[in-house]
């Protein structure tokens, strides 16, 4: 920490430029200015000078063992912000929720806190924080560190599920995307997820800007960026490969067991799922089951009761999904900042099956165009995929 206060209470501040008669000036004791404990003044040339807890009294509210990085971080991001004339607070306590902010800022009428995170955090805990700031009218942006980012396979990155509550929604087009922000390169990435496959891999489009060009408003609402074309062919069958063959990742989810119910009940199992069920679509992080999974739900439970050639609106299908998303287990996520992730989901698969001709867009809705017909055998589910691939890619 950067702040700290003397036994008279006074405040001070290690933020640069710190004054050459600071040790002159003050002398121990410091104190926490959250907890009242005694912190110690860490000094020295090959880092930055800093307040510490004594290791056996950690303070209650500081929740992260702050390391290097993380100082570093919120010093290089506090005088960014204070270069365009931001006003910006190091290490802000807020009593009500007693949370203490890396940074907060206010912006264009509004409260930010910026929150810079390396270390992991249970779900829960990062929607509780969350949640505090939202209660005080306050938005978290939050920040990963680079050591987060974790690239897998050509274009695939793996993310963790506490990850996900800090998505956030860029104002023009409504992608979505995660920041990251590595202090020693000092440089912002953006991950901008295209689409799921499997609970924690994504397919996603990833860049970096540096912090000299960055501005608070690609933070804010994420900067515009333009698509690679992404060769994906190959990898994707690969993933549908292993859906119908790889038995062993059937895990014994509930969402996984009930949709295996309901293709035994077709006199099926889970290697026929419909071959038009498992393909890449937006938005498809509000689901944490499997893309093919509740493609599968969508198709078996929705689309097979509607006749063909008949027409459906959007409402119907998202009253009726919303059941079936309680009957069948499917598990979603939170976004406390993307605006009507479900919608978006549904919107982008059912755009997808347009251009399959499975639908057809029609005045009020879509009409059905072509009955749902599952594969008889695993050999024959993968001939379908591969014919669906040249037509969808
Ligand atoms: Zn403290």
């Amino acid at each position: 920490m950067f702040i700290a206060k003397t036994k008279e209470n006074e405040q001070v501040s290690l933020i640069p430029p710190i004054s050459p008669t600071f040790l002159e000036k003050y002398s121990p004791p410091f104190y926490c200015p959250v907890c009242q404990q005694e912190v110690i003044l860490k000094t020295g040339n090959h880092r930055r000078w800093h307040f510490a807890h004594l290791p056996q009294k950690a303070c209650p509210v500081s929740h992260k063992g702050e390391s290097e990085m993380h100082r570093e971080a919120k010093m290089i991001l506090y005088q960014w912000l204070r270069q365009q004339k931001v006003r910006v607070e190091m290490e802000k306590y807020f009593p009500k929720i007693e949370r203490q902010a890396d940074l907060f800022l206010q912006w264009q009428s509004k409260n930010y806190v910026i929150e810079y995170q390396q270390s992991p955090l249970s779900p829960e805990e990062m929607l509780k924080r969350t949640t505090d700031y939202l209660s005080l009218q306050i938005e978290p942006i939050w920040m990963y560190g680079k050591n987060r980012l974790r690239p897998k396979r050509y274009a695939q990155f793996s993310i963790q599920p506490f990850e996900w509550i800090g998505l956030r929604e860029r104002r023009d087009d409504q992608r979505h995307a995660f920041i990251y922000f590595s202090p020693q390169t000092a440089s912002f990435s953006f991950l901008f997820p295209r689409t799921t496959v499997q609970r924690s891999t994504i397919f996603a489009d990833y860049y970096t800007l540096p912090l000299s060009k960055a501005t608070i408003s690609h933070v804010v609402h994420l900067p515009k960026t333009i698509d690679a074309p992404l060769d994906w062919n190959q990898e994707w069958l690969l993933h549908k490969w292993s859906w119908r063959y790889q038995r062993i990742r059937w895990q014994p989810y509930p969402d996984i067991t009930s949709v295996k119910q309901l293709l035994l009940e077709q006199k099926a199992d889970l290697s026929l799922y419909p071959s038009e069920a498992g393909w890449p679509t937006l938005c498809s992080e509000t689901f944490a089951t499997p893309i093919y999974v509740w493609q599968t739900i969508f198709l078996l439970q929705f689309l097979q009761h509607v006749l063909l050639y008949d027409t459906f609106s959007f409402s119907s299908l998202l009253d009726t999904f919303l059941l079936l998303i309680d009957h069948y287990s499917i598990q979603t996520r939170e976004f406390p900042f993307i605006s009507q992730p479900l919608e978006k989901s549904l919107f982008a698969y059912l755009e997808l099956l347009t251009r399959m001709n499975v639908l057809q867009k029609c005045k009020g809705g879509w009409r059905k165009l072509a009955p749902l017909i599952l594969p008889r055998a695993v050999d024959d589910g993968f001939r379908m995929d591969k014919r669906w691939q040249h037509h969808i890619f």
